[in-house]
């Protein structure tokens, strides 16, 4: 480095540093403890780092120390020290490190807290601070000045220190220390002085950072405050919920508890300790602090990757937790974890383990599955969609609001069990929403013959993991809207005015079936009489050859120019509305009026329709025309 870095000159902060040291400053009394979970992290973070490269170089300064993080404070003085001996910095990392801020993290971080000051006042920038590399500034929230003497593990590099007084600029100067890693020194405020009390200390460093690897020694005797066992690798049966609760929200910092986590101890077919937790609603985003989806992955309780997504499907990325596994080779490089054989192995059992984690979760808490359901759902049915080894798995895991139980899950099994006996298919319709779905011209013959139809009505997912599910438990999934859907006879339903359409006289019906085609023209493939309607005077249905329903739902998300195929008007000879057209001549304007409003009606019902509004005048006239 230059000339000017070795004497202590004052160097500016940047614009966006000056900005959230005052917002770090003004905004956060009274969670201001949380500047020691900070510095906790940032030193465990130092030791982790120094582990790493351990693995591949003893070329260091003191490689035989115990690591380790150490606390110490005076009253008298009203300083506080963190020390670890972790990697350390050399002057021009320093400089780096803790002179300026990654710009994406500064603005993010701005942006942040201003929504958050803008909504339930500041209560949770404390949750959100470790997320954008501002958590060390944290520090001035109680500090007079800060003084951090670092020494970095290489050894030729020399001690430096970094001093500030949390003003607009800060002095980087040269510094003694033999040791290695970094001492932060803390001149306390006035008012933040309790900070060099011991029980203070305890109790901060109980509630934030208890799970931290390494141990935390405390004040002259230092003794250990920290808990340290790595929960994962303690016997499942001695450890209570309270305590997974707890590491659960150390290793992500969500303010809610887990919905249920799983503890996988095992040695068979490969060495294992996972603790796996699913969060309780999907959204990591501003609070938390776990910035992407993937697992902690410890060889050997040394952290080999901090977001590994190899050891789950991509659907599963919201699920949470520590891996650790003593059959991972300890100087496997970051990068090629990927290519390792027992990741595979790993992958496979942790995918099946948190599948059985659900299923346990169905089965004794059905209040907190249904809220699991509505949180992760969609990643479920998602998974039905792609995952290629087993999908069947997932398949009890699924649920869905039905025909008849519109208000309820019911899983597969329910939909099953509820059946009657004669029903050989799983029945359901595809829509946009349940409110819609439910009043589809499509059920009437499946309702009337009594038959529970499963609503489809998640348009992003559903036509995707239908083509995937085809089947459960030897019975066929069947789309009622399919136009030759064949249904088990029902002899209680067959009542005596239900007259079979084949014994309405068919040329009677022609000239009407020929006036909605000229009518209509090509905006339909097809003009004809249904004896699958009930209540409604008409619908659409798929011309044969067309592709499928799901497969066309498909399409209209994946291509922007999708031109669904044209399908065939059915009408329903039983229903008054078509009787009364029948016997109207031509001539009257209310034929045409009648005729385009039943098919945008049927348009509407699929969820084709373009335009609704401009329904309106034609609506309009109709009911001048009914006041007439
Ligand atoms: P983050 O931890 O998210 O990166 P911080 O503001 O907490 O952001 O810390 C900034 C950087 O300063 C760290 O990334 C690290 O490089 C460096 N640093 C902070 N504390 C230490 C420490 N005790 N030992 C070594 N490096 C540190
Ligand atoms: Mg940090």
């Amino acid at each position: 480095m230059s000339d000017s870095s070795t004497t202590s000159t004052a160097i500016p902060f940047k614009a966006e540093t000056r900005q959230i040291l005052d917002i770090l400053i003004h905004s956060l009394y009274t969670e201001r403890e949380i500047f020691l979970r900070e510095l906790i992290s940032n030193a465990s973070d130092a030791l982790t780092r120094l582990e790493f490269e351990m693995l591949t170089n003893q070329d260091i300064i003191d490689p035989g120390a115990e690591l380790g993080i150490r606390i110490t404070y005076d009253q008298n003085t009203k300083t506080l020290t963190v020390g670890d001996n972790g990697i350390g910095m050399n002057e021009s990392e320093m400089r780096e490190n803790l002179g300026t801020i990654a710009h994406s993290g500064a603005r993010a971080f701005i942006t942040a807290a201003k929504e958050i000051g803008q909504s339930s006042g500041n209560g949770r920038l404390s949750d959100i601070i470790g997320q954008f590399g501002v958590g060390f500034y944290s520090v001035f929230m109680v500090a007079e000045n800060v003084r951090v003497i670092s020494r970095s593990y290489r050894k030729e590099d020399a001690a430096a220190a970094w001093v500030c007084a949390g003003g607009d600029t800060y002095s980087i100067e040269p510094a003694e220390k033999s040791t290695r890693g970094t001492e932060i020194i803390i001149q306390l405020k006035e008012d933040a002085v309790e900070f060099a009390q011991e029980y203070m200390l305890r109790t901060v460093i109980t509630k934030h950072s208890d799970f931290v690897p390494y141990p935390i020694y405390i004040g002259a005797n230092q003794e250990q405050v920290n808990k340290r066992t790595a929960l994962w690798r303690q016997n499942p049966r001695q450890v209570e919920k309270k305590d997974y609760n707890e590491f659960y929200k150390q290793l992500t910092l969500d303010f809610d508890d887990p919905l249920t986590y799983t503890h996988i101890s095992a040695d068979a077919p490969v060495q294992i300790y996972a603790v796996l937790f699913s969060p309780s609603h999907p959204e990591r985003g501003m609070f938390g602090i776990r910035k992407e989806d993937g697992l902690k992955l410890y060889a050997r309780k040394i952290l080999i990757q901090d977001y590994c997504k190899d050891l789950l499907p991509d659907y599963l990325g919201f699920v949470q937790g520590v891996v650790d596994s003593e059959d991972l080779p300890l100087n496997v490089s970051r990068e090629n974890v990927q290519a390792n054989t027992v990741m595979a192995r790993l992958k496979k059992l942790i995918t099946s383990k948190v599948i059985d984690m659900f299923k346990k979760l169905a089965v004794e808490e059905a209040e907190n599955y249904a809220k699991f359901w509505l949180a992760f759902g969609r990643f479920i049915k998602h998974g039905v969609s792609v995952e290629t080894s087993e999908p069947e798995n997932l398949y009890p895991l699924l649920r869905f609001h039905t025909t008849i139980h519109p208000d309820q899950w019911s899983s597969l099994d329910d939909y099953l069990g509820r059946m009657p006996e004669r029903q050989t298919a799983i029945y359901y319709i595809l829509g946009d929403d349940d409110h819609s779905a439910v009043v589809s011209p499509h059920l009437d013959i499946v309702r009337k013959n009594g038959y529970e139809v499963i609503l489809m009505t998640d348009p992003l997912v559903d036509p995707f993991m239908l083509l995937r599910l085809k089947e459960y438990k030897g019975k066929s999934f069947q789309n009622v809207a399919q136009a030759d859907l064949k249904l088990p006879e029902n002899a209680e339903s067959q009542s005596s005015e239900d007259t079979d359409v084949h014994s309405i006289p068919v040329q009677d019906w022609l000239p009407l079936i020929d006036r909605f085609k000229r009518q209509l023209g090509d905006q339909v493939s097809d003009v004809r009489m249904t004896d699958r309607l009930a209540d409604s005077p008409a619908r659409l249905v798929d011309a044969s050859g067309s592709p499928n329903a799901e497969m066309q739902r498909v399409y209209r998300l994946l291509k922007e120019d999708f031109v669904a195929p044209k399908k065939i008007l059915e009408l329903n000879p039983r229903h008054p509305i078509l009787t009364k057209l029948n016997s109207l001549p031509d001539s009257d304007e209310r034929s045409a009026l009648a005729i385009t409003q039943l098919f945008e009606n049927t348009l509407l019902i699929e969820g084709l329709h373009k335009d609704p509004a401009s329904m309106i005048s034609r609506i309009n006239q109709l009911i001048e025309k009914a006041l007439d």
